[in-house]
Parts: C-alpha cells; sequence; structure tokens
C-alpha cells in the first residue's frame, strides 16, 4: 500500500479517537519512523505530507537527512551515545531520548541556541527499556536548568509490547501524571507542553491519554 493510503487511514484514526475524548486532531504530530524503510519510500512519505520524520540511529538519521535535507522536521527517536551528539545535533529538530546528565551536558556544549528535547520516561519499568525511572523524573528536570541550551518540551516514554491494553494505558497515564507535575513547577527551561508517545500497535490509546507527539513506523511506512 502506499504511504498517502495508510497516511489517509491514520488520520481517520486519529480522528475518531480526538471525537471520542473531545480533542482537536490539529493537536496531534505524526512522526513517521523511516528506521525500517528505504530512502525511496522516505521520499515518497515525505511527498505524502509527511513532515515529522524519526530515526533512532545516528547511521540511519544521517543516510534519511542526505534526501531530503532540512526540508522535513527531524526527530531523534532512539537512545543516543554521548559521542555522537555532535554528529547530529545541527541535523534535528527535537530529541526525544534525554535521560541523563552527561548527555545534557554533552547537547549544551555543542549547541549553537536552544535544543528542543524530550525527557525520556521509563514508565513500564522494563529493564530493557531506556530512560529515567518516573520516581527521578522530576529531579532530573529541575537539574537541567543549569544547561542553558537545553529546553524541555516534553516527556517521551514507551509502552510495553502487550496485548494488555490497561498496562499500556498505565503508562501513558504515567506519563501525563509526571508532565503535570513538571508544568506546576513553572520552569523557564521546562515548559514541557508535549507528550511524546504511542507507535503503530498503540498510538489510540496514547491519542486518549494525551500524547502530542506519536510516532509511527510500520503502521505508516511499512516494515
Ligand atoms: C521504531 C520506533 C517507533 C515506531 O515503531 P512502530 O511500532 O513501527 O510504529 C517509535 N518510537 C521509537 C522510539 C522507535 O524506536
Amino acid at each position: 500500500m502506499e504511504v498517502i493510503d495508510k497516511l489517509s487511514i491514520i488520520q481517520q484514526q486519529i480522528a475518531e479517537v480526538c471525537h471520542k475524548v473531545n480533542r482537536d486532531p490539529a493537536e496531534i504530530k505524526i512522526i513517521g519512523v523511516t528506521k525500517y524503510v528505504s530512502n525511496d519510500r522516505t521520499i515518497e512519505a515525505f511527498n505524502a505530507g509527511i513532515t515529522h520524520l524519526g530515526e533512532n540511529r545516528e547511521e540511519g538519521l544521517l543516510a534519511k537527512w542526505d534526501l531530503l535535507k532540512d526540508k522535513p522536521t527531524w526527530h531523534f527517536i532512539g537512545s543516543l551515545q554521548t559521542r555522537k551528539v555532535k554528529n547530529i545535533l545541527d541535523k534535528v529538530s527535537f530529541i526525544h531520548s534525554l535521560d541523563r546528565q552527561s548527555l545534557a551536558k554533552e547537547i549544551n556544549k555543542r549547541a549553537a541556541g536552544p535544543v528542543s528535547c524530550f525527557v525520556q520516561v521509563n514508565t513500564s519499568n522494563e529493564e530493557s527499556k531506556h530512560g529515567l525511572p518516573p520516581h527521578s523524573a522530576i529531579e532530573f528536570v529541575k537539574e537541567l536548568a543549569k544547561y542553558p541550551y537545553i529546553q524541555v518540551v516534553g516527556l517521551m516514554t514507551m509502552a510495553p509490547f502487550t496485548d494488555n491494553q490497561g498496562e499500556i494505558r498505565d503508562c501513558f497515564r504515567a506519563l501525563k501524571d509526571i508532565q503535570m507535575e513538571i508544568k506546576k513547577l513553572d520552569l523557564k527551561h521546562a515548559p514541557c507542553t508535549e507528550l511524546s508517545m504511542g507507535m503503530s500497535n498503540d498510538f489510540e490509546i496514547a491519542i486518549e491519554e494525551g500524547a502530542t507527539y506519536i510516532r509511527v513506523g510500520t503502521a505508516l511506512v511499512g516494515e
């Protein structure tokens, strides 16, 4: 199926969930995750109107970036090694995986201006997943004040891969709860207005729970 057809199915699904929970579909941005697909398919996705693209590895990001340069808004969604920051920083508009002080320090050091970051939280408490444990997320965000170029635009999480919808929903709710706590603090460096959550299998639940960026690969561009 062409990307444009898959996109229209997903937009329909988004419209339906939004209607159900009384949200405006315009609040939800779709990040097309192109990590599984070819160069041609990536260009097709952009031409279909997907202007936010995401990659989870440095190599993939650099390769896909070359195709479309700065026309799309690029998101780095994977775990980021500190030594790789300098290679991607001028190419991406958002980093979704800020989860440690050393990474914040490096981003701040290499940045030429404010960098929009999502703090990644491991709401499922699965050991295999990256991100901060929920109980330390707020303290972590507070401490980021010492890095003038770090802007915490929001929080990011990955739900467990499971059929148990309740378990998935709990993860998204946990992220929303932390976001509310951070917003209450009214921190200049952490407006924290965004929630990056929801993938092919669970974006509808994520939207019900307040997602503003969903990261969709398989359902949108294919495997
Ligand atoms: C691969 C990936 C996605 C997209 O996953 P799909 O299930 O294919 O939609 C989203 N977020 C992150 C962090 C990923 O690594």
